[in-house]
């Protein structure tokens, strides 16, 4: 009886070490990076910790891509590109990858961040369901991308407070948006990690004299703030004529100003805090949000759902909704079309501003032949 009982309680054990360990190499398997391959625009490859020494080897370092024109090219402006502040919006993640793999630069400079927040790509939510990854397909096999969560890695910053309070303005959030890159602008040096990193941030846009910073998110279908540019008073201007040009080349897209009293975000802080023009654009991203149904790799790449499509039949959403959804590839070619737009219309107001890129794949053709084509 005493040894049936061991042999069963052994078996077990050895069912629970084999789960943990399972589950123990997936989880790892979260930290591994994912690759970009630069491509020939880049002219530098530094790292965060470069603008704030303080960050190295810390879990918020990450990769910045500078992307300068030639010697004897017209100095110009520059513009700051961060994707991954939010490392389950994939769009803004992936545009920012395929600027450091296509674009070209003739005059004035591009600096790219596709990991704002690179712990926020260590892990995902459990309650969220979402994918650890997802395949883009390109004509030389599929590349592999993180799908990762919307903040901080717990494990890299704990435990949260009850109540998050923002320096600098006093303002009140409940206590797991301590760990939110976009609420922790314009960030301390000697705050919790997401706060460091944000200073990093802040601080590099401040040294590099970045003239036009965008930041590049997603959001769900119901959310009010989808498929627009939220823009600082001072890029008011600019934004406005970005809004024109994208309509006109069939890209409809809202245009809403940084409210003064929301404190924390890019729009808002690196407007008040550094010369820069500050803009922030959103897509819609179905596999955020609460109406989605099944949640996996197959959602994050083709952007259809049935719910969210019976949720538009009954006018529940802020966005169209057919059933073609809203695929990566749109959501990408509408980040880079207006990252293009932005750039190329600097210029219009200060003529020595003027930033020439060229070689990044247009809007039409990321459409037709998916975003994979482009890839390197
Ligand atoms: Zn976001």
């Amino acid at each position: 009886m005493s040894s049936r009982v061991s042999r069963s309680g052994m078996a077990v054990v050895a069912l629970a070490l084999a789960v943990v360990a399972l589950s123990a190499r997936e989880f790892r398997a979260m930290w591994r990076t994912d690759e970009i391959r630069p491509g020939p625009g880049v002219t530098r490859v530094g790292r965060l910790s470069d603008a704030q020494p303080a960050l190295a080897g810390t879990p918020g370092d990450t990769a910045v891509y500078t992307l300068a024109a030639p010697p004897g090219a017209p100095p110009g402006g520059t513009a700051l590109v961060l994707g991954g502040t939010h490392a389950d919006e994939p769009a803004g993640y992936l545009a920012a990858v395929v600027l450091v793999e296509t674009a070209i630069v003739t005059a004035g400079r591009l600096i790219v961040i596709p990991r704002a927040n690179a712990s926020g790509f260590t892990y995902n939510v459990p309650q969220e369901a979402h994918p650890q990854r997802f395949e883009v397909p390109t004509p030389r096999g599929p590349r592999v991308f993180t799908f990762g969560a919307r903040a901080t890695n717990p494990v890299h910053q704990w435990p949260d407070p009850q109540v998050y309070t923002h320096r600098g303005s006093g303002q009140a959030l409940s206590g797991a948006e301590t760990r939110n890159l976009n609420r922790a602008y314009p960030g301390r040096a000697d705050g919790s990690l997401t706060e460091r990193i944000a200073f990093a941030i802040t601080l590099l846009v401040r040294d590099e004299r970045v003239d036009l910073a965008i930041d590049l998110h997603e959001a769900a279908p119901e959310y009010p703030v989808v498929n627009t540019i939220v823009a600082h008073e001072r890029a008011t201007e600019l934004a406005a004529l970005v809004n024109v040009n994208l309509s006109g080349s069939g890209i409809t897209i809202g245009l809403e100003p940084s409210p003064k009293t929301l404190h924390g975000l890019s729009h808002r802080e690196w407007g008040d805090a550094t010369p820069a023009l500050a803009v922030l654009m959103e897509t819609a991203n179905p596999a955020q949000g609460r109406l989605r149904g099944r949640t996996d790799a197959g959602l994050v790449v083709t952007g259809r759902d049935r719910y969210f499509l019976a949720a538009a039949r009954r006018r529940r959403l802020n966005v169209p909704f057919d059933e073609n959804g809203w695929p990566l590839d749109l959501r990408v070619a509408r980040h880079l079309a207006g990252v293009t737009q932005f750039v190329s219309d600097l210029g219009m107001f200060d003529e020595s501003k003027g930033i020439a890129v060229t070689g990044v794949p247009a809007y039409e053709d990321i459409v037709a032949n998916g975003v994979g084509a482009y890839l390197r």
